[in-house]
């Protein structure tokens, strides 16, 4: 389509305008009237659009359209009120665009858009605008002038006397209004409100309103600017009065005091052997240093930083010898016993020494609390004439607690690691990372991470402190970790450990620990001479027995300093003897006993069976009570059991009633009586499927009503078919039997191997049955019911043979008659074959 002719358009509307015009829509800008204004043609429509209307006489009206993008315009969419423009000039651009300058004539009303293709042509009307009452434009005018004076004075890209421009144009207040809305720079929506207002009034209050708007918005941009001005300001003015002052104090011959504290600095940081890079970030800070108000929190960070960087031993490290000898004089002087503990620390030290370097795997000293891996840590450590550090990471879950906070943190300061660096004041000292079972982790990053980094001695050589920053080297640093127990030690780490286990200690060694370390130490501790204090063998094993229940010492050695405190309280009172503790002072001193007695030394009972658990203080007892109630069937178990054991009550109870025939019992208790499983002691968590045995012994003994031996402890999973499944933390599950009086274990024939850890003193005095099937435990395990179920096996047996015997009877009776119907059947045929044969005869003699 080309260009129509103006006969074809017809006559021009009142306002001089054709009837149909072409549409050039307007994404981004408004045009007003008497405006001139230069746009860029991009759309294919619109070029097309200019290709036919190019001349200045040609009119084309320009329409606003809120597309955001030119894929997005629609026709319908498009304003109701547009401008007719005269195109003054079109400029090819690179690229293909047009540029095309269009001086605004007046509103058109555009009323159907007519088609869209090659470019849009729309009918048009001329809108006639309402002219505006005297009263409010000399209301609105001044209104508007005062703005555009406030505008100029906010935003000085504005002409400086903005409103003098206006003031000379007010004799058409419409042409008044588009001109200051061509001008400022509002919003193109608000534009075109401008240009859509037809009554001259209502467009007078509309941009009154909007020029409100735009001086509060200006108000409020001037004040952040006017803000952020002034503090460079001050921090620029601070900075040359400071250069000012120090110049005055410089002729009065005074000294600054931030100035003498950067001094200081320097000569501590020149004073110390610190590493070149260290003595570089140290001058960097200073200077730094000088140029903060030393009031400012800025300032206080910087301090703190350098106060870490002097006070790090960066270069300061005992000789690192490693003397066997007297690591083994001292592991022997300080400690009883443990003398595989002892051997296998001084083989890790001895090829550390051949090695001549740490790498390699880390010790790990695991057993439960109180079983002496600190002590012998300490012991090492004061060997080798090294400090001894100590860090729990029980508990942390955070990895910036060992790695430390970066320093824009507020508040932040170096990791666990750092900090005790700082303490000992060497770089090789022996740290002991304790606890290494019980780190947690969470959303702030994963602890054993950042502890593995440090272990590691490929990298620990660079080991880098968030705080910090400046690499340092752990790598002379001799790490032992301690665990209570290693299932608990997140994987990737125990590859690295080569771990020592410190099993529990039996009743005569914590005799003799007592005797010849804690006392005489104790003594020490509270002022006394070690000969001041004495204690009977029977006074100690009574505390061991009945005031303390615990794998390693630790209760014991609080208990003994009970005394201690006593005597030093007597010895100030006046008393200048000596104290001989016997078995009846015990009681007095520390009140009634905690621990009931042995349970060897109670009774067998109905439904109690006891078990074995494995917690972090080593093994202890777990009995298991179970109630038979009337009632329908149910199964209630208690005691705060996890899933796994749960599941394992459930199992144990159909196991029994399967059995109930073997066991005597009646089939029909199972749905007449309700069945109660409690683990005592509630409050503590338990789980796992290792108490599978004691559970069907308890359940068992409760339906039977026959008493369970308490002597004997019993351990292992059973699977629904009765068979008895491995289980874990068998030595120390031995250890805690023993120490409450057991004398038989039963546990599961897979875990035989495993009997090779336990002592060979308590192997010697414990029994220990292992077994395959659960059906082999009812015979350990009860007081009446083994003989009952002997009695039944025989019973059985006799059964068995009599019915061997009438079944062999019934074959002979069955072979005797096959014979003679055999026999029958043969003379039958023999008489036949005789006669057959007598006929035969006799038919030969007759032709003879
Ligand atoms: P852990 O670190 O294993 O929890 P500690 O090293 O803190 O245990 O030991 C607790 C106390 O028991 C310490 O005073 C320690 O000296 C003492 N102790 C433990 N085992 C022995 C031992 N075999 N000989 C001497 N004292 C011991």
């Amino acid at each position: 389509m080309s260009k129509r002719p103006m006969s074809e358009i017809g006559p021009m509307l009142e306002c001089d305008v054709p009837p149909v015009m072409p549409v050039l829509p307007l994404m981004s800008t408004v045009v007003f009237p008497l405006g001139v204004t230069s746009i860029q043609v991009r759309l294919p429509q619109s070029k097309a659009l200019l290709k036919d209307y190019s001349s200045p006489d040609d009119l084309i009206a320009l329409v606003y359209s809120p597309a955001k993008r030119e894929q997005d315009l629609r026709p319908e969419e498009l304003a109701h009120v547009g401008l007719a423009a005269r195109v003054i000039r079109i400029l090819n651009m690179p690229g293909g665009n047009i540029q095309v300058t269009l001086e605004g004539l007046r509103r058109v009303g555009i009323e159907e858009i007519l088609h869209s293709t090659p470019y849009l042509e729309a009918r048009v009307s001329c809108p006639i605008e309402s002219p505006a009452d005297s009263a409010r434009v000399s209301v609105l005018v001044p209104r508007i002038l005062q703005s555009l004076r406030t505008i100029s004075q906010l935003d000085t890209s504005y002409p400086p006397e903005l409103d003098n421009i206006f003031s000379m144009n007010l004799g058409d207040p419409g042409l008044f209004a588009d001109t200051v809305g061509s001008i400022v720079r509002f919003p193109v929506e608000t534009k075109q409100r401008v240009i859509e207002t037809l009554d001259v009034a209502m467009r007078l209050e509309f941009l009154a309103e909007a020029l409100d708007a735009e001086v509060a918005r200006l108000s409020v941009a001037e004040d952040v600017t006017r803000r952020a001005t002034a503090q460079v300001e001050k921090s620029q003015r601070e900075f040359f009065l400071r250069q000012q002052l120090q110049e005055i104090r410089r002729q009065l011959g005074e000294d600054d005091p931030q100035e003498i504290l950067v001094r200081q600095i320097l000569e501590r940081a020149e004073a110390l052997p610190l590493p070149s890079e260290v003595l570089t970030v140290i001058h960097e800070e200073t200077s730094r240093l000088r140029y903060l108000s030393p009031t400012s929190q800025e300032a206080g960070v910087v301090r703190n930083y350098i106060d870490w960087l002097l006070s790090l031993p960066w270069m300061r490290s005992v000789p690192p010898t490693i003397d066997l000898d007297a690591v083994a004089r001292s592991l022997d002087e300080e400690h009883f016993g443990l003398e595989k503990v002892k051997e296998r620390i001084l083989e890790y030290l001895a090829v550390l020494k051949l090695k001549n370097d740490l790498k390699g795997p880390i010790l790990c000293l695991a057993g439960p609390p109180g079983t002496g891996k600190t002590s012998l840590g300490a012991s090492i450590a004061r060997a080798l004439g090294r400090p001894f550090i100590r860090m729990s990471v029980g508990g942390v879950r955070d990895e910036a607690e060992i790695r430390g906070h970066r320093r824009t943190y507020i508040g932040s300061r170096p990791g666990k690691i750092i900090r005790s660096l700082r303490d000992c004041q060497s770089k090789n000292p022996i740290f002991m990372i304790d606890e290494i079972d019980k780190m947690g982790h969470d959303s702030q990053g994963d602890p054993a991470a950042a502890l593995l980094e440090v272990l590691d001695a490929e990298q620990n050589a660079h080991f880098v402190d968030h705080y910090i920053e400046i690499p340092f080297d752990l790598s002379g640093t001799l790490f032992i970790t301690t665990a209570n127990v290693l299932d608990f030690i997140p994987e990737p780490l125990v590859d690295r450990l080569e771990v020592i286990q410190i099993p529990g200690y039996m009743e005569e060694e914590k005799l003799e620990i007592a005797k010849r370390h804690l006392v005489p130490r104790e003594s020490r501790e509270h002022g006394l001479l070690p000969a001041d204090l004495a204690f009977d063998d029977a006074a100690i094993t009574k505390v061991i027995r009945e005031y303390t229940r615990e794998a390693g010492v630790r209760q014991l050695e609080r208990n003994i300093d009970t005394f201690c405190r006593k005597a030093a309280r007597q010895r100030t009172g006046g008393y200048a003897g000596a104290w001989h503790f016997t078995e009846a002072d015990v009681e007095n001193a520390l009140g009634p006993p905690l621990v009931l007695p042995e349970r060897a030394e109670g009774q067998a009972e109905i439904g109690v069976a006891t078990g074995l658990a494995w917690t972090a203080t080593g093994g202890d007892l777990l009995l298991i009570e179970a109630l038979k109630m009337r009632g329908s069937g149910r199964v209630i178990v208690t005691g705060q059991l996890g899933d796994v054991m749960k599941e394992s009550v459930q199992a144990a109870h159909s196991y029994v009633r399967a059995r109930a025939e073997m066991l005597g019992l009646d089939p029909n208790d199972f749905d007449n009586f309700d069945m109660h499983i409690h683990f005592p002691e509630g409050a503590v968590p338990k789980d796992g499927p290792s108490a599978g045995i004691p559970i069907v012994m308890a359940i068992a003994s409760a339906l039977a009503e026959a008493p369970i031996r308490n002597d004997v402890a019993m351990t292992g999973e059973v699977t629904l078919r009765g068979k008895v499944l491995a289980v874990g933390g068998l030595r120390e599950k031995v250890m805690g039997a023993y120490r409450a009086g057991i004398r038989t274990v039963v546990y599961p024939s897979d875990n035989v191997k495993d009997l090779t850890e336990v002592p060979d003193t308590i192997r010697a005095k414990l029994t220990f049955t292992p077994v395959s099937q659960v059906d082999e435990v009812f015979q350990h395990a009860f007081v009446g019911v083994a003989e009952l179920i002997e009695q039944r096996r025989a019973e059985e047996a006799v059964r068995e043979a009599r019915r061997k015997k009438r079944a062999a009877a019934r074959r002979r009776e069955k072979r005797k008659a096959e014979r003679a119907r055999a026999r029958r059947n043969g003379a039958r045929r023999n008489g036949e074959r005789r006669k057959r044969e007598e006929r035969l005869r006799k038919a030969a003699r007759g032709k003879r």
